[in-house]
């Protein structure tokens, strides 16, 4: 099959709505809305190619996971061993619930259908002919939701062929809801709790690729690494990695929540700015300034207004100290006392800490003990070496991501923050910064 020319883009400026193109559709999560707006051409052309020429494609397309560690996506997918007659299969993480990160949920409220198309190309890609979506318990709404998708494309016969190892199985789709964990993000902890055990993490190699879900060969991907395969199909390679930057080629959400004039999802390439994506949200509140803020949630190292122009694609990000994460730009302006924002992040992970390992699990409660003293300025002279010195004995220690993710807030906050951290053990956060205390109590 021919690649389709690239279309010009819609949107003016430096947005660039695919996944988000239909949000403010009346009934756009209907299939009717989808189609009308050239929903299931993806798929269709997807049933043209082979499964290894669909991997090659997303290969050459540059996909990277969307869930924050940006590993390539059709790599992940060529990870699969050899067919050996039993199945595999693909199982999205909609659990999201890294702190600010909110693209997944938008998406299966909005465009669920740009979902179970994602869903229907990866499986033939895969050779997989059931697929699960683990989402979050606490939005019966959103799963009610997907379960729509999943029965209007199963009833349009969309799902009747063309998938499974010899590729003319039909597709069913198993919608899971977790009961909330955070932990149960971590793609092995999902894959426990799926199985109907406790998530918690499990070692790594075996990767989910080699035995995953009842172990078996399984690709695990992000809701939005899902949803953008549609329109790499219908689209074309050439579209999608027209835009982005050399290594991180593209698109994505970007979401902004905090102290901008007006917080929201704002898809758009590889490489803009924070400063541009201000600018896009209305600027910060009146009459403030921005004081510090995130490129990819609470586990991403902080960043001041100094950052603002370097390019938010993987690797200008890395190389100016943070990470991209999930693309949750939170931002914060004078007002806001960091300590009182580092000690709400750390009690988060504490809580979530799942106790598999010492590290985290011990570091975490000391550390939360240690930022509340801090918050009410009553923290003991050498509180902010002891907090560093934990930090740094849970970071690069502990068996998942959460160990690392819950040091980072902390380092990051002292490395920048340093006085306000050691004001911390004379004076309380709310004394330094009442709009703070009202705001965020
Ligand atoms: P990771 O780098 O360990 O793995 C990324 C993906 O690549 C995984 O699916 C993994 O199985 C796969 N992979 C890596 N090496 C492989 C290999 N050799 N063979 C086969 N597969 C391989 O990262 P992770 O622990 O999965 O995720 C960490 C990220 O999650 C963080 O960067 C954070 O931003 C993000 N996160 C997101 C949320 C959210 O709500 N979306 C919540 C918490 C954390
Ligand atoms: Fe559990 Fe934390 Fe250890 Fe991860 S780092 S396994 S969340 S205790």
């Amino acid at each position: 099959a021919p690649e389709p020319e690239a279309p010009a883009l819609s949107a003016p400026g430096r947005l660039t709505p695919v996944v988000t193109d239909l949000w403010d559709v009346e009934d756009s999560w209907t299939l009717a809305a989808y189609r009308e707006h050239g929903g299931y051409e993806g798929l269709a052309r997807a049933k043209t190619l082979s499964p290894d020429e669909l991997v090659a494609l997303v290969k050459d397309s540059g996909l990277r996971g969307r869930g924050g560690a940006g590993f390539p996506a059709g790599l992940k997918w060529s990870f699969l061993p050899p067919a050996d007659g039993g199945p595999r299969y693909l199982v999205v993480n909609a659990d999201e619930s890294e702190p600010g990160t909110c693209k997944d949920i938008p998406t299966i409220l909005s465009n669920p259908q740009a979902l179970v198309e994602g869903i229907a190309i990866t499986s033939r890609a895969i050779g997989c002919d059931h697929a699960f979506v683990y989402l979050r318990g606490e939005v019966p709404h959103v799963y009610r939701r997907l379960l729509h998708a999943v029965r209007e494309a199963t009833e349009a016969g969309l799902l009747d062929t063309g998938f499974g190892l010899d590729g003319d199985q039909p597709l069913r789709i198993t919608a899971h809801a977790g009961a909330g964990a955070y932990i149960c993000g971590e793609e092995t902890a999902l894959l426990d709790s799926l199985e109907g055990r406790r998530g918690h993490p499990r070692l790594k190699p075996p990767f989910p690729a080699v035995a995953g879900l009842y172990a078996r060969p399984t690709v695990v991907n992000n809701v939005e690494t899902i949803a953008q395969v549609p329109a790499i199909l219908a689209r074309g390679v050439q579209w999608y990695a027209s835009m982005g930057t050399e290594r991180s080629k593209g698109h994505g959400i970007f979401s902004l929540s905090g102290h901008v004039s007006r917080p929201g999802q704002f898809e758009a390439p590889f490489g803009i700015t924070m400063r541009e994506l201000i600018d896009l949200a209305g600027g910060i509140r009146p009459g403030h300034r921005l004081k510090f803020w995130v490129p990819g949630g609470s586990s991403t190292p902080i960043f001041g207004p100094e950052e603002l122009d370097v390019p938010l694609d993987y690797e200008s990000v890395a190389g100016a100290g943070s990470m991209l994460g999930t693309r949750a730009l939170q931002v914060f302006d004078e007002t806001v006392s960091v300590v009182r924002v580092v000690a709400r992040w750390t009690e988060f992970y504490q809580h979530e800490s799942c106790g598999k390992c010492t590290p985290c699990r011990e570091g975490t409660y000391w550390m939360r003990q240690i930022m509340a003293r801090l918050e009410q300025g009553r923290g003991l002279p050498g509180d902010v070496d002891k907090l560093e010195d934990i930090a740094s004995n849970i970071a690069g220690r502990s068996f998942c991501a959460l160990g690392d993710a819950a040091a980072t807030p902390v380092l990051s906050g002292i490395a920048r923050f340093r006085s306000e951290f050691e004001a911390g053990c004379t004076t309380p956060a709310r004394e330094l910064f009442p709009y703070a205390a009202s705001a965020l109590v």
